[in-house]
Parts: structure tokens; C-alpha cells; sequence
């Protein structure tokens, strides 16, 4: 269904050709350039997992490091049958980005294992989860490197990671290290509004781009590609402005209903289900019937490259928001931009589930608990001084929104670099 599991696409291809785009741009300085042109650490491990039937399988396993400069490693975990070293590294890369663009003091990382979740029990997804944790061993650590979900994780994925790590230091250890994962289970240490957080995000900038250009989100209709924890959250969260959901898209199938569908009915359908694809009261279309949904705005919330050379023609929308990471291919970004579509790019888009994870890991640390409204407020005021910051970049240099906001993380990674010099 996407053009990344039909053929072979560099996903890091595109993350180097935005950079460079932005650092040609504003004149990076080349020693900076070539710094951040390379990850630090890439870390792959085989690790075998006893099955049910008592067989053993080998799976390999990624965490690639991108940088740290701006703080400990931070980024999800992706279990998905695409998932190599190539996507593990742009997904590390747009990360280092993404912490600078929110302005935490987290760095960039990400990792993976390439498998289907719905191909094995939750026993054997537990046993692979906990060997992967085991396998990476000291590569992450509560003030070192910080996993949270990803596509095809989730809090509880999150626990057995937690419990595994704490499992492997002494009992004086155990309880200084509830931080080594965000988005937890609540109970587990997690934050409240870590769940929802990347989709109210996404929001609070679909808010501030309508506030900007007067557009009325309780007439809007818009579309969204996956409906797992962001798809889903954003709709939840666009329904309770009053905007119209068109289609829905995942790995199931393509749904449709020109009157809207229900985001909360159609969120606990996929719960019971596992998919849109049957949905009541929606019309099954197809991939392209799809992209071609006439609608104001399109929201991609599932994996990278979706809208490039070939799909940004067919699209029918005036804004595309994106909450997945990498879903829009350069080409498809300029064709987008050609059309006067305006794209506001991922590493300012989803960048509300980093900044809550970086809320709960300081609860953590603390020993804290804080409530929804606080965490929210604090979310809030993130998001809206980076769209800000991100906005009058994109008037200063003249340009589109993802250039400008590669400006405002690269800035502060060459202000950082400047500031402390290479050791020695
Ligand atoms: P998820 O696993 O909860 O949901 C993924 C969705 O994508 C599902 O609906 C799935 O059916 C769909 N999908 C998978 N393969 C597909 C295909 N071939 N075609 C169409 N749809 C397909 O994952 P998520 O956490 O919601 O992540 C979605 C995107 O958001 C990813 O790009 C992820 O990196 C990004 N993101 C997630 C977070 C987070 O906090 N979870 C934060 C920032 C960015």
C-alpha cells in the first residue's frame, strides 16, 4: 500500500536532501555540516526469542544515536516489517531535529525490530521485548538513552522494557531508573496526557495555522492516513472543534463518508477490530480514490513517504499537516509547494509527544506527579513558542515551513557546537 514496502526507497536520502537544503540556505558553518551529516552511535543486536511452539527465532534488533549535544538520546521504538538501518537512522536524525525545534534539552535517537506485531502472541511480543532490552544491555539508560512508542509499540510495550532494565541493576538502582522509558502506563510512572500528546500537538498547531490565515476549523473537513495512537488522537481532538473527517486510511484499507465519521465510535471499532476496513456507515475506496479525497486538510499519521512525486498531484486539500514523521518525500514537497499547498513539516507537527515524554521523565526524576490541565498548559506553551519561532524564521529567510524550521534546530546545534568547542 505505501511506496516504502513496495520498492526500495532511502529514507535518510530525504532527510539528507532537507538538510542541506536548510544549511545551504542559511550558510551552516561545514564543520558543523559534517558533524551533524553522521550519527554517533548504530547499534544492531541479534537476540534469539524461544516461540510458543517451542521453536527459537533470531530477530535483530536497531537503536541508531544521532546526536547528544542538547541532552541524553531520546526517541521511539518501531516494531513494522519495514524497519531497516536506513529508516532507523532518518528517524533518529529527524528526532535531533525535532528536541531542537520544541527546545528541550533532549537529544536525537531511534530504534526498532523488523517484524509484524499482529503476527505473534502478546507472550512471544513480551519474550522479544524483553530480549531486545537485554540484548541492548547498557546502550540505553534513564540519563543515556530514552525509548518510548513508536509504530507497533505501546505503554505496555513500555513497561516490560522498564521492568527489564530495572530487573538488571541492583536493588539500590531499581528506583532511580523508572525514567529509562517514557510513555508508560499511568501506574508504571507514566505522565497523564503522554497518550493523547502527539495528536493534541498536532492540534494546538492546526489551531494556530487557522488562527493565522482565518480559517474556520468547525467547517473544515480534512482526511487522515493511520489510525493508531496519533491518527486517531488528532481525529478525537479535531471532532471535539467540529471539523469534518472524510476518510480514514490504514493498514487495513481506505474508508469514506462525505457526512464525516465518527472519530470516537470509529477509534473503539479499530480497538475491537484492528482496523478501519469495515467500519459501519463508511464506503471501502481504494489507495488512490483515497489521495484524492476532496477535503481542506490531509494528515498523514502513518510512515514516510507518502506523499512524493508520483501521489502530491492527485491531492485535494489546502493544507497537508504532518504528524507522522518523513511522510513527504522532497519531490513531493516541492510539488506541494508549486501547488500552494502548505505543508507544515513533522519536526514541528508531532513534536507534542517528545515534549510530553521530556514532562514525564522530569516527573520521574522528581518523584512527581502533575495533572492533565498542567501538562497540557505546559505542552501548549511549547508548541506555541516553536510555531512561532518557526513562523518568523519561515518570514526572515523567505521560505517554506520545514526549511525554516531545519533553521531553528540547526541554529541552536551550531550555537551549541560553537559555544563549547570539539574535544580536545
Ligand atoms: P501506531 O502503530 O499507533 O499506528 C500506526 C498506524 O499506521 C496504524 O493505523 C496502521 O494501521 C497504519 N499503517 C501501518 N502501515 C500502513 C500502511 N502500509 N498503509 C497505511 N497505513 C498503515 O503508530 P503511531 O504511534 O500512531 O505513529 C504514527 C506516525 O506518527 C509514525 O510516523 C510515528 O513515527 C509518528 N509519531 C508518533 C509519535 C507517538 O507519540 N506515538 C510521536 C511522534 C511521531
Amino acid at each position: 500500500m505505501t511506496e516504502n514496502t513496495k520498492k526500495k526507497v532511502s529514507v535518510y536520502d530525504n532527510v539528507t536532501k532537507q538538510f542541506n537544503k536548510a544549511a545551504d540556505l542559511m550558510g551552516l558553518d561545514p564543520d558543523i555540516r559534517t558533524i551533524l551529516s553522521n550519527t554517533t552511535n548504530e547499534i544492531v543486536v541479534n537476540f534469539p526469542v524461544t516461540m510458543d511452539d517451542g521453536s527459537i527465532k533470531v530477530f535483530t534488533g536497531y537503536r541508531v544515536q544521532h546526536n547528544s549535544v542538547l541532552g541524553p538520546y531520546k526517541g521511539g521504538l518501531r516494531f513494522h516489517p519495514s524497519v531497516n538501518i536506513d529508516e532507523v537512522r532518518a528517524l533518529a536524525t529527524w528526532m535531533t531535529w525535532k528536541t531542537a525545534v520544541a527546545h528541550i534539552p533532549l537529544g536525537g535517537a531511534k530504534g526498532g525490530i523488523q517484524l509484524d506485531p499482529s503476527q505473534y502472541s502478546i507472550n512471544e511480543l513480551r519474550h522479544i521485548t524483553r530480549r531486545f532490552t537485554f540484548a541492548l544491555g547498557n546502550n540505553i539508560g534513564p540519563e543515556y538513552d530514552i525509548p518510548a512508542p513508536d509504530v507497533g509499540t505501546n505503554a505496555q510495550i513500555m513497561a516490560w522494557i522498564l521492568d527489564t532494565y530495572v530487573s538488571m541493576r541492583s536493588p539500590q538502582e531499581r528506583h532511580g531508573a523508572s525514567h529509562i522509558v517514557t510513555g508508560k502506563p499511568i501506574e508504571s510512572g507514566g505522565s497523564l496526557g503522554r497518550e493523547k500528546a502527539t495528536g493534541q500537538g498536532t492540534v494546538y498547531v492546526i489551531e494556530m495555522w487557522a488562527n493565522d490565515n482565518n480559517f474556520d476549523l468547525s467547517k473544515a473537513s480534512y482526511f487522515v492516513q493511520g489510525f493508531g495512537n496519533v491518527g486517531s488522537w488528532t481525529a478525537k481532538l479535531l471532532k471535539q472543534l467540529g471539523s469534518t473527517l472524510k476518510a480514514v486510511e490504514d493498514a487495513t484499507g481506505a474508508i469514506f463518508n462525505e457526512n464525516g465519521l465518527d472519530a470516537d465510535e470509529l477509534a473503539a471499532y479499530v480497538e475491537a477490530k484492528g482496523g478501519v476496513a469495515g467500519f459501519p456507515g463508511s464506503t471501502a475506496i481504494d489507495h488512490d480514490t483515497f489521495l484524492r479525497t476532496k477535503a481542506d486538510i490531509f494528515i498523514p499519521a502513518a510512515l514516510e513517504n507518502q506523499i512524493t512525486g508520483e501521489t502530491a498531484p492527485k491531492l485535494n486539500v489546502k493544507l497537508v499537516v504532518e504528524a507522522a514523521n518523513g511522510p513527504t518525500s522532497p519531490e513531493g514537497g516541492d510539488i506541494l509547494e508549486e501547488r500552494g499547498i502548505d505543508a507544515l513539516p513533522d519536526i514541528l507537527v508531532n513534536s507534542g509527544g517528545v515534549t510530553v515524554s521530556y514532562f514525564e521523565w522530569l516527573q520521574n526524576k522528581r518523584s512527581e506527579y502533575w495533572d492533565l490541565e498542567e501538562v497540557d498548559a505546559k505542552l501548549f506553551k511549547t508548541m506555541k513558542r516553536a510555531y512561532r519561532k518557526v513562523r518568523s524564521t519561515k518570514s526572515e529567510y523567505n521560505t517554506d515551513w520545514r526549511t525554516a524550521a531545519y533553521i531553528v534546530a540547526l541554529s541552536r546545534l551550531a550555537t551549541v557546537y560553537r559555544e563549547r568547542g570539539i574535544f580536545p
